[in-house]
């Protein structure tokens, strides 16, 4: 079989510890045999980062805005305890943090469904994809802790020297203060993001905010996402068959459980944060989980959800056997792929990544896993491998699809 050809090279953004192991093992086994490979590597692995001065993470970015589509790896954030193991100039910042910055994107997060790995919520048949705002509000506030009797108040001098002033709350003993803000910029293009990835994957999105209590803040957010829909969505989603829908966040939360899934779920920053890990658990697994940032300029980065899986690396370290799933990871390869081939026009690629994930379900479908999954499935005698073994499995189910 002749390898498949591509035009444009993909954006390839190495990482650390075990997901850096399965990225080679994928590359070299599902990959390279089938695709005349074309990317633009970084390797954001730490060492790397910490020997460019984290340059590399801001030369991957710009190098996804120029070529449209990236597929990265799970990095390490750095912390005190990663200062002394790789011993850093620096407490370098989440890459993903660094690329979400550049990109100014949205990240949309779905489970990948199999038979025989049931959700805890059985009506749940199909996957929820849920777009978290990673901007503002909480993440970015400013507290004070008023340690006695006092005013609170909110001030806001514009431009010209004008001022609004008002009155928090008096307090006649101690209490604690929050400032909190969001930018109409942002806003905007948190809900671009969720209209484009609703029409591109052809999904229903759902938005819900706390309105009726918020009703200067979180109005502004209902507001700008209707404006939106009705100036610049609203013909394209009738024509495509698909529905906006705005709802206050606790019926969203009632609707979520009883619905089927199969839509996509727009949330603020904090209920972002705390419904994607309720909806992940539920799906059942972490290494089920997908990952893409979509930026308002058009440009994809896609990736695994979970992190480095650092407690396999350490005993792959020692030598011993590890079962860390790849299915994640190689989603993220496919995902990317599967972009490219629709944005240069080659049906082959597409259809090959297509065919790969086809073989990554039936493989788990067909009984053979890893450990964590096996724990889950229904399946009476799962044949349960290792890393390796498992992508060895997947390469055996796609030869028999190609
Ligand atoms: P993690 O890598 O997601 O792993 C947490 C645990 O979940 C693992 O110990 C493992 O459980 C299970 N798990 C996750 N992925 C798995 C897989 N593919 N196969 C099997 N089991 C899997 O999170 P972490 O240990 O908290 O973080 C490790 C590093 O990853 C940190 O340095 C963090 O900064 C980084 N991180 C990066 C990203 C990213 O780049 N997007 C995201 C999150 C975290 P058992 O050990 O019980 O088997
Ligand atoms: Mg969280």
């Amino acid at each position: 079989m002749d390898k498949i050809q591509m035009k444009t090279p993909l954006v390839e953004m190495d990482g650390d510890e075990m997901t850096r192991i399965l990225w080679q093992m994928i590359k070299d086994e599902l990959l390279l045999p089938y695709i005349d490979l074309k990317t633009e590597y970084y390797d954001l692995g730490l060492e790397h980062r910490n020997e460019t001065d984290d340059q590399v993470t801001v030369d991957s970015a710009n190098a996804t805005l120029k070529y449209g589509v990236a597929v990265k790896c799970a990095t390490i954030t750095p912390n005190a305890a990663r200062m002394d193991e790789y011993k850093l100039k620096e407490m370098w910042k989440s890459p993903n943090g660094t690329i979400r910055a550049i990109l100014d994107g949205t990240v949309f997060r779905a489970p990948i469904l199999v038979k025989g790995i049931r959700p805890y919520v059985s009506n749940w048949t199909k996957p929820i994809t849920l777009a978290r705002h990673a901007y503002g509000d909480v993440y970015k506030n400013t507290e004070i802790r008023a340690e006695g009797p006092g005013k609170a108040e909110l001030v806001f001098t514009a431009a010209d020297g004008t001022e609004i002033r008002k009155t928090i709350q008096e307090f006649d003993g101690p209490g604690i203060i929050q400032g909190i803000h969001n930018t109409d910029k942002s806003i905007t293009s948190f809900a671009k993001a969720c209209f484009e990835y609703a029409l591109s994957t052809k999904q229903d999105l759902w938005f819900s905010t706390k309105d009726t209590i918020s009703k200067t803040y979180d109005h502004r957010f209902k507001d700008i996402f209707a404006d939106l829909y009705e100036t610049e969505y609203k013909e394209k989603f009738e024509a495509a068959g698909i529905e906006y829908f705005y709802t206050l966040i606790d019926d969203a939360v009632a609707r979520v459980i009883r619905s089927e899934g199969g839509f996509i779920w727009a949330c603020k920053n904090y209920d972002g944060d705390v419904m994607s890990d309720m909806v992940a658990t539920a799906y059942g697994d972490l290494s089920m989980m997908t990952s893409v940032l979509v930026s308002p300029k058009g440009v994809y980065e896609y990736e695994a959800a979970h992190g480095t899986v650092q407690r396999h690396y350490y005993k792959h370290l020692k030598g011993e056997k590890t079962s860390t799933n790849s299915i994640a990871t190689i989603f993220a390869w496919t995902g990317a792929l599967k972009k490219r081939g629709e944005l240069d026009g080659i049906a082959e690629l597409s259809d090959f990544a297509e065919k790969l994930e086809k073989a990554c379900i039936k493989t788990i479908e067909d009984g053979k896993m890893t450990k964590s999954l096996s724990l889950i499935s229904d399946c009476k005698d799962p044949v349960i491998l290792d890393s390796e073994g498992f992508i060895k499995a997947i390469k055996e189910t796609l030869e028999t699809l190609l």
